[in-house]
């Protein structure tokens, strides 16, 4: 039995355009999706920098057309290319305060996780501490690490990494499987916002297996909005002379139009884009029909259904025998994407019967219930994954890549393979580590790399073992072994140099606390500023009363005149000398005056 954590834990799908979080509900055995303080059930991945505060989620994406230079969104941990010599991870730079400021992807998602444990802790009303986190299937080990190291920085202990479509087929699984009769085979079609992921898995009781999957983390809605976007700055070229693509303010304004545009598409056949004031004062008055979208994006439609191909042939099910063929990710909405995979597969329907935007963290939500203690009513399920990506080592003369666990490999897994040293009097061997499906070791993703020491003077020809072990969260260990006349030596790859360091994490939790100390000081501010505002509003109406001031004496009539005088300076919005404990005692004290009015004028 595996290790329970304590505590209720919550399942969380950071998506790369929408998060979301849920919880198991014992009470009605059913996962609960929790609502955010605006009252939806996904909260934008977005993250900004105004002049003077932080914001995540609806707030700040709702000012992004105003913002677009300090406004992060589809933060994806991408796979930093680990190019030999390129140590440097991408940085993101955003002036916050009037100072710029470094960020690695690694902080930005951990302020997206911060937002959605908040909105988990409001709900439960409790602290919650640890979390399973959903992954793009096709996230390469250096992804998954990061975003393990997210979490920490979000003070989010990740206690297991799962790949979305498994998570919607958990979703989807467990509320029709009563009605399976023996093995199903399920096919998970999700295309999202920034990531594209295909599954297919097999429902056997409690047993739920994933066969096969691949995608594309770098395939989804956003690409179709791009292309729309382009579609119109060449039109409003070709109009007004005036080329836009340089204008990150006017991009970011069509882009939210065309996002809007693509939407409904979805349901109607035509539909105008428009948008104040584009650029240099110019309105853009546009339309574009489903055809035309389709049209412009029906490479893209196309790539994801050789995915869909290529998985299928990898899972070795025939098309035939695929029983389900379930919808997941907000793009999947798309009737033409619909329409190919419909044609796919024959004709068969397509189950849209679990919720698009929601089956992920469902899913996940499930799986925290059945990793930690605090629930009861949790269902039975035994969850089996696979590797999304070859992993190997370079082997030595060829330079080719050599592969240990090929794609497709349920997890967790140890693999051993044996090599042997390629030249006389060797005294180390490099060992290098790739994930990829190329053939050439070079043209692969490099995930590591360390040198095995051998046995001075030796031949060539000595065995060298080469241990490949990942783990229940698809994150990778090689060691290595030499076996020379009883010695050996072993390596372990422990940190990529993409990831970050204890250290770092330290120090940005420590930043992630001063934020969020800066946060509460802003909204704690807006908050005593409203009260102020509507005090003195109030105070005022009191004054209005009749024979208000035969109630009062001359020194006290001048106090409260002399109070909101005061009052209507501190608010105004061009002074700046609005420390919080002044503001705080001016509305104390505005308040009992209030409070002695109404006694005296009843
Ligand atoms: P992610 O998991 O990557 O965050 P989601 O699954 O939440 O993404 O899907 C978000 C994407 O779905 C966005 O690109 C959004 O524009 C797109 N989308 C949402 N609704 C529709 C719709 N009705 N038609 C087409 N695309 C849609
Ligand atoms: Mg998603």
């Amino acid at each position: 039995m595996a290790r329970k954590y304590e505590g209720r834990a919550v399942g969380i799908d950071l998506g790369t355009t929408y998060s979301c979080v849920a919880v198991w509900q014992e009470q009605h055995s059913r996962v609960e999706i929790i609502h955010n303080d605006q009252g939806n059930r996904t909260t934008p991945s977005f993250v900004a920098f105004s002049d003077d505060q932080r914001l995540i989620g609806d707030a700040a994406k709702n000012q992004t057309s105003a913002n677009p230079e300090n406004t992060v969104f589809d933060i994806m941990l991408w796979p930093f290319k680990v190019v030999a010599g390129v140590n440097d991870k991408p940085m993101i730079t955003l002036k916050y305060k009037d100072q710029e400021k470094q960020f690695c992807a690694e902080e930005i998602s951990s302020m997206v996780l911060t937002k959605m444990r908040e909105v988990a802790e409001a709900y439960l009303q409790s602290p919650v501490k640890n979390a399973v986190v959903t992954v793009p299937a096709y996230f390469n080990d250096a992804q998954r690490k990061a975003t393990i190291d997210a979490g920490a920085i979000a003070g989010i202990n990740v206690i297991r990494i799962i790949n979305e479509p498994t998570a919607a087929a958990i979703a989807y699984g467990l509320d029709k499987r009563s009605d399976f009769d023996g093995k199903r085979n399920i096919f998970v079609f999700d295309l999202g916002g920034g990531t594209f992921d295909v599954s297919i898995l097999t429902i056997n009781g409690d047993v739920f297996e994933v066969k096969a999957t691949a995608g594309n983390t770098h395939l989804g809605g956003e690409d179709f909005d791009n292309r729309m976007v382009n579609y119109f700055v060449e039109e409003f070229k070709k109009k007004n002379k005036v080329d836009i693509s340089g204008n990150a303010r006017a991009l970011r304004r069509l882009r939210t139009a065309c996002e809007k545009a693509k939407r409904i598409l979805s349901f109607a056949f035509v539909t105008t884009v428009d948008v104040d004031s584009l650029f240099n004062g110019i309105d853009f008055s546009s339309s574009i029909s489903r055809a035309k979208f389709e049209e412009i994006n029906m490479d893209l439609f196309n790539e994801c259904m050789e995915i869909v191909a290529s998985c299928l042939s990898d899972s070795k099910v025939y098309k035939s025998d695929i029983d389900d063929v379930v919808l997941v990710g907000g793009s999947s909405r798309i009737p033409k994407v619909q329409d190919l995979l419909q044609d796919f597969f024959k004709g068969k329907d397509l189950c849209k019967s679990i919720n698009l935007d929601e089956a992920v963290a469902y899913g996940a939500a499930v799986q925290a219930a059945i990793l930690s203690e605090g629930f009861k009513n949790v269902p039975n399920l035994v969850l089996r994954d696979v590797t999304a990506l070859s992993l190997g080592i370079e082997a030595n003369v060829e330079c080719i890549l050599d592969v240990v666990i090929p794609r497709n490999t349920s997890v967790p897994v140890k693999k051993t393979k044996r090599y042997s040293t390629a030249k006389d009097n060797h005294c180390s061997v490099p060992i290098k580590v790739y994930e990829g499906e190329r053939a050439r070791a070079a043209d692969n993703n490099l995930l590591g790399s360390f040198f095995l020491s051998c046995l001075p003077g030796a031949p060539r020809g000595q065995p060298l073992d080469v241990c490949f072990s990942i783990d229940e969260n698809g994150i990778l260990t090689v060691s290595a072994k030499e076996i020379s006349t009883g010695n050996m030596n072993e390596i372990t790859i422990t940190n990529d140099k993409e990831r970050l360091s204890t250290f770092e994490i330290k120090k940005m939790i420590e930043e992630a606390e001063t934020y969020h100390l800066e946060d509460q000081k802003f909204l704690r501010k807006a908050e005593v500023i409203s009260g102020l505002d509507s005090c003195v509003y109030n105070i005022k109406n009191a004054l209005q009363k009749k024979d208000v001031y035969s109630m009062l004496t001359y020194q006290e009539s001048e106090k409260i005149n002399n109070a909101i005088t005061v009052a209507m300076n501190l608010l105004d919005k061009n002074n700046q000398q609005k420390e919080i404990d002044v503001l705080e005692g001016h509305l104390k004290q505005l308040n009992s005056m209030l409070e002695n009015l109404k006694v005296k004028t009843g």
